[in-house]
C-alpha cells in the first residue's frame, strides 16, 4: 500500500481513485480535481461535510489560469514570493471548477505545495488534484504515509511516501476582499511574513462559517487536551492522573512524577511546528488521561500552533 511509485499513483488518478499524497505541510487525500466521482469519494473517505471546500493543487502558475479568473496584484506578490510552498490562496474561480470542490462559494482555494514527489506526479497529470488533510474530519492530520495508512488501511490501495512532511502544520490561507488581504486559516506560513509582502492583513474570524478549517473543534486527538499558560497549578488540580505535560522550552521544576510523560520542543518553533502532529499521533496511542499543553509565545509559528493546539482542547 505505501509506495513511492509515482507511475501507479497516476493510473489511480486517471481512474478516479484516490490516493494518500505527500507535501511539505501534511499529507492530503488527492483526487482529479475535475471529477465529480473522485471528489464525492473524498468527501465520503474523510466524512468531510459537503459544505467544507477543497483546496486545489497544481505544479505551476501557468496552470492557475485554467481553474480561476483575475487574480489580484497582491496575490501575484505572494505567489511569487512564496510558491511552490505553504500558502494557499483564495482567488475567483473559473468555470472548469465545480462547485462540490468550492462548496458552492465563488472562490476556490489553489496551492503549488513544495515537495519534490508531489511536484513530480502534479507534472505529469493532465488534470489538477483536490487534496484535503489525509484524516477522518476533524481528527490530526497526517504528517507520514504510515499515519495515512494508519487512518484508511481498508479503503486506501495506495500511499505515496514522500517521508515526514517538513513543515508538518497546513498551509496558510489567504483571500482578497477589495483591497484587503485577509487570512482565512493560519499556518506553515508565519502571519508576519505575510504583512512583509503585502502590508497589514485582516483575520477572518471564521463566524460565516466561509473557511470551515477555523472551526473552533478540529485537530483533535482522543485524549482530552489542555492549554495552560501554568503548568504548576495545573499539576496540583490534577493529581494522579496518566498524563503527558508537554512544554514549548523549559519543564517545570517538579519532582519526577509517576504516570506523566515529560516532552519539551527545546524552545525551537520551526522543530515544534514540524513534530506537534506527529507528537499528538504518539500520545495519544498511550492511553493516557489528559495532555497538558503549555502555551506557545504569541509570535511567528508560535501563533499557529497555538491556534492548532487550543482548537484541539475544544470539547467534542
Ligand atoms: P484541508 O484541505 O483539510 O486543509 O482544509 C481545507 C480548508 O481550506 C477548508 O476547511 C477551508 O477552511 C479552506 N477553504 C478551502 N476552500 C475555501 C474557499 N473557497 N473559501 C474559504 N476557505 C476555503
Ligand atoms: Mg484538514
Amino acid at each position: 500500500m505505501i509506495t513511492t511509485n509515482t507511475d501507479k499513483a497516476k493510473q489511480v488518478l486517471e481512474n478516479d481513485g484516490i490516493i494518500g499524497f505527500p507535501t511539505e505541510t501534511v499529507y492530503g487525500l488527492a483526487g482529479n480535481a475535475l471529477s465529480e466521482k473522485a471528489i464525492r469519494s473524498i468527501f465520503q473517505l474523510k466524512n468531510r461535510p459537503l459544505d467544507n471546500p477543497l483546496i486545489v493543487h497544481v505544479s505551476s502558475l501557468d496552470k492557475i489560469d485554467f481553474i480561476t479568473e483575475n487574480m489580484p496584484n497582491k496575490a501575484h506578490q505572494l505567489a511569487d514570493k512564496f510558491w511552490p510552498g505553504p500558502l494557499t490562496l483564495l482567488l475567483k474561480k473559473s468555470d472548469k471548477i465545480s462547485d462540490l470542490v468550492t462548496a458552492g462559494q465563488e472562490t476556490v482555494a489553489v496551492r503549488i505545495p513544495n515537495h519534490p514527489i508531489a511536484l513530480k506526479l502534479l507534472e505529469s497529470l493532465d488534470f489538477p488534484l483536490v487534496a484535503p488533510s489525509a484524516n477522518p474530519y476533524q481528527s490530526i492530520s497526517p504528517t507520514s504515509a504510515k499515519h495515512v495508512a494508519d487512518y484508511f488501511e481498508n479503503e486506501l490501495t495506495l500511499v505515496l511516501d514522500g517521508g515526514f512532511c517538513e513543515k508538518g502544520l497546513e498551509s496558510t490561507i489567504v483571500g482578497f476582499e477589495d483591497d484587503d488581504v485577509v487570512i482565512y486559516r493560519l499556518g506553515s506560513i508565519p502571519l508576519e511574513d505575510i504583512e512583509a509582502c503585502v502590508g497589514k492583513v485582516k483575520m477572518n474570524t471564521g463566524r460565516d462559517l466561509k473557511s470551515p478549517g477555523m472551526a473552533k473543534k478540529h485537530y483533535s486527538p482522543k485524549t482530552p487536551l489542555i492549554v495552560t499558560k501554568n503548568i504548576e497549578e495545573v499539576l496540583q488540580r490534577l493529581d494522579n492522573r496518566k498524563r503527558s505535560i508537554v512544554c514549548f522550552d523549559q519543564l517545570p521544576n517538579v519532582q519526577e512524577m509517576e504516570n506523566t510523560i515529560f516532552y519539551s520542543f527545546h524552545g525551537d518553533l520551526d522543530f515544534a511546528a514540524s513534530r506537534l502532529y506527529s507528537l499528538l499521533h504518539e500520545l495519544d496511542d498511550q492511553n493516557l488521561d489528559i495532555l497538558i499543553f503549555e502555551e506557545f509565545p504569541n509570535i511567528g509559528l508560535g501563533k499557529t500552533i497555538n491556534d492548532r493546539i487550543k482548537r484541539a482542547s475544544e470539547l467534542k
